[in-house]
């Protein structure tokens, strides 16, 4: 089918008080291996684009890769940009057909934030795409972005009251200690903060870094109003164990299609813990 917007599967994820798996795509067989286990598990998903793949020139080429795979799909899938670093690039990719995009600006002010949201917001309503904010900061490095981790990085309940009252998006993603990349031991997510934010508003909250959380902890903050859960470093993993694995005899195929084997395993185990079943 055609891709959707985010509002749709947020709308069922909320319905059903899962969350819907944002998985990040890097190559065509990634791509591959993601759509088909979507529609192997009847399982709407959101794709995603992140700063690496863009960086290496794969903004548009993903995209086209992406809405022709889902075409033969029968679940919804969006195409979404991972952490738009600007309204240009969120521009950039409205035009590659992406029919949902992240504004990052988790970094600025409060006021800064909201004014370049509201940007996006316009632009984005325009094209018919679906909005992504971000409130406090997310740990880590996601393909180099790193945040400076000395300083508070918790998402303020203040912020979101002020920043959701601003500007109207689609889902907002916050910092409650989340981390990019794989986590050094058990992750220390802040689930009261994540419960006081749910308290004081409606829009549907994502959570970032969701590579190596725990099961427990992904049930918690599915529980508590988690809608969407960004998974990109375990999939590229997985990925590239797999080619790993059968690269014995150096044949491009046999490492292919362990690397897809491995892709679809990850991406079924996470589909089965977020759909809770
Ligand atoms: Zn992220």
């Amino acid at each position: 089918m055609a891709l959707v917007t985010m509002r749709e599967v947020l709308a069922w994820a909320q319905e059903r008080k899962v969350a819907i798996p944002a998985f990040n795509v890097d190559t065509l067989e990634i791509g591959q291996a993601l759509l088909e286990t979507v529609e192997a598990e009847q399982c709407p998903a959101i794709i995603a684009v992140g700063q690496a793949a863009i960086r290496d020139g794969k903004l548009a080429a993903l995209g086209k890769i992406v809405s022709h795979l889902a075409a033969d799909v029968s679940v919804p899938v969006v195409l979404h940009l991972d952490h738009g670093q600007s309204v240009e690039q969120v521009v950039q990719a409205l035009c590659a057909g992406f029919t949902s995009v992240m504004i990052d600006g988790s970094r600025l002010s409060l006021e800064d934030n909201i004014a370049v949201t509201r940007q996006v917001l316009q632009i984005a309503q325009a094209a018919g795409a679906s909005v992504e904010a971000e409130l406090g900061a997310i740990l880590g490095a996601e393909d180099n972005i790193a945040h400076d981790d000395s300083k508070p990085f918790l998402v303020r309940v203040q912020d979101v009251v002020d920043f959701t009252g601003a500007v109207q998006v689609d889902a907002l993603a916050v910092g409650i200690g989340n981390a990019h990349g794989l986590y050094k031991g058990r992750p220390n997510l802040d689930f009261q903060r994540l419960q006081e934010v749910k308290d004081v508003t409606n829009v549907p909250l994502v959570l970032h870094g969701g590579s190596g959380i725990p099961g427990d902890m992904i049930q918690t903050a599915i529980e508590i109003g988690i809608r969407k859960i960004n998974v990109a470093t375990e999939i590229r993993m997985a990925y590239v164990q797999g080619m790993l694995s059968a690269s014995a005899n150096g044949d491009y195929y046999e490492m292919v299609t362990a690397g897809k084997d491995a892709v679809r395993q990850m991406a079924k185990s996470k589909i089965d813990l977020f759909l809770r079943r």
